[in-house]
């Protein structure tokens, strides 16, 4: 089990619900589009919202930013200190550093120590294309040299007695990423954040970050996870919600469950998924809905829902946890199905 790190009002680790991590997109200095999008990034779901702090700009707007949202932030910085530790003292609620390219170890002392006052966790690791030449010369472009460079980062804030950190190891090739989380993991209890760097985009990046991420968190390895995709970061949410929803890591949602679809089927099955689908996608209580083609094998294959549809010739079953609750025309099937969804929701079932 890792150790439980404090990241404002939320806690990364212990055993913990896995935290949603993205990253805003605008500039940091234009303070209405930042806080409209980490506004906007919360309501999806997202748990901690990263930034870059750039330059001292940056600096001056995270205080006006961090009044005005209610999500722990996260300051992203390079090369400077001062803007480290501006950013801590602006309010930042954890910083993502790079010791590496911060220089001087008595700057990085300086972090550490303005961290430990405010109590501000330190992310820090490597990514594929930041490790130290003398560890890959030593290495080679290896799972082993990420972890030794990540590893080399948190030696030196435990020089600098810190320990408030959470650990990042990623790349973009998935096999490196899984391998160097699984060693990280045997060898140090710090809180670990998931993630493939440089995906690409929705298409094969949602895939290289779903085998990933899911293939560690299944072994229970990881404690936040971003998923990266080139883009408006709403999409990463989703993302990472499915992925979390798939392994049953994520509670409270409508589970729909339907059948892909064979010979039998005597419906327009895909349209009445969308429909459901969509009347569902708020509900915030956990509930299972399965959307089969036919009566003949519909109820049995979904015997675990809580509510289900099964497809007729002109008729449809409505059917709970596998048995046959009643059978409705099919033209009334939707909407009898949404009639049953309520009642499950609104506990009058
Ligand atoms: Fe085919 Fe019926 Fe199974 Fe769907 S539930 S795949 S229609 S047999």
């Amino acid at each position: 089990m890792t150790r439980k790190i404090k990241i404002g009002d939320r806690i990364i680790g212990g055993g913990n619900p896995v935290l949603i991590q993205s990253m805003t997109n605008t500039k940091t200095e234009d303070i209405e589009r930042t806080v409209n999008q980490i506004n906007e990034l919360a309501l999806s779901g997202c748990d901690i919202v990263r930034l870059s702090v750039y330059n001292e700009s940056c600096v001056k707007a995270l205080k006006s930013i961090m009044e005005r949202v209610n999500v722990p932030i996260v300051a992203d910085i390079h090369f400077d200190y001062k803007l480290a530790i501006g950013s801590i003292e602006n309010g930042a609620n954890k910083i993502r550093i790079n010791p590496g390219n911060i220089g001087e170890n008595e700057n990085i002392k300086k972090i550490a120590d303005c961290a430990k006052l405010y109590n501000v966790p330190i992310r820090v690791g490597a990514n594929s294309g930041s490790v130290e030449k003398e560890i890959l010369k030593k290495y080679g472009n290896t799972a082993e040299a990420l972890t030794v460079s990540a590893m080399n980062n948190v030696k030196i804030l435990e020089s600098c007695g810190f320990d408030n950190i959470v650990i990042s190891v990623k790349a973009s090739n998935v096999k490196m990423m899984v391998e160097a989380n699984r060693i990280l993991s045997k060898i140090c209890d710090y809180p670990l954040h998931l993630g493939v760097t440089e995906a690409g985009s929705d298409t094969l990046g949602i895939y290289k970050s779903s085998v990933g991420i899911g293939s560690l968190l299944l072994d229970g390895i990881g404690d936040t996870i971003r998923v990266s995709l080139t883009g408006n970061p709403i999409k990463e949410i989703y993302a990472a919600k499915n992925i979390l929803k798939s392994i049953n890591l994520y509670e409270n949602y409508a589970e729909i469950i339907s059948c892909p679809t064979c010979g039998r089927c005597c419906v327009d099955l895909e349209k009445i998924v969308k429909e459901i689908e969509k009347y569902t996608e708020k509900v915030n209580k956990s509930i299972k809905i399965a959307i089969m083609g036919c009566i003949v094998n519909g109820p049995g294959e979904a015997k675990e829902a809580d509510i289900g549809l099964a497809g007729g010739n002109g008729k449809c079953v409505i059917f709970k946890k596998g048995e046959i609750y009643k059978t409705v025309n099919e033209d009334n099937a939707i909407k009898v199905l949404k009639e049953e969804i309520d009642k499950i929701i609104s506990g009058k079932n």
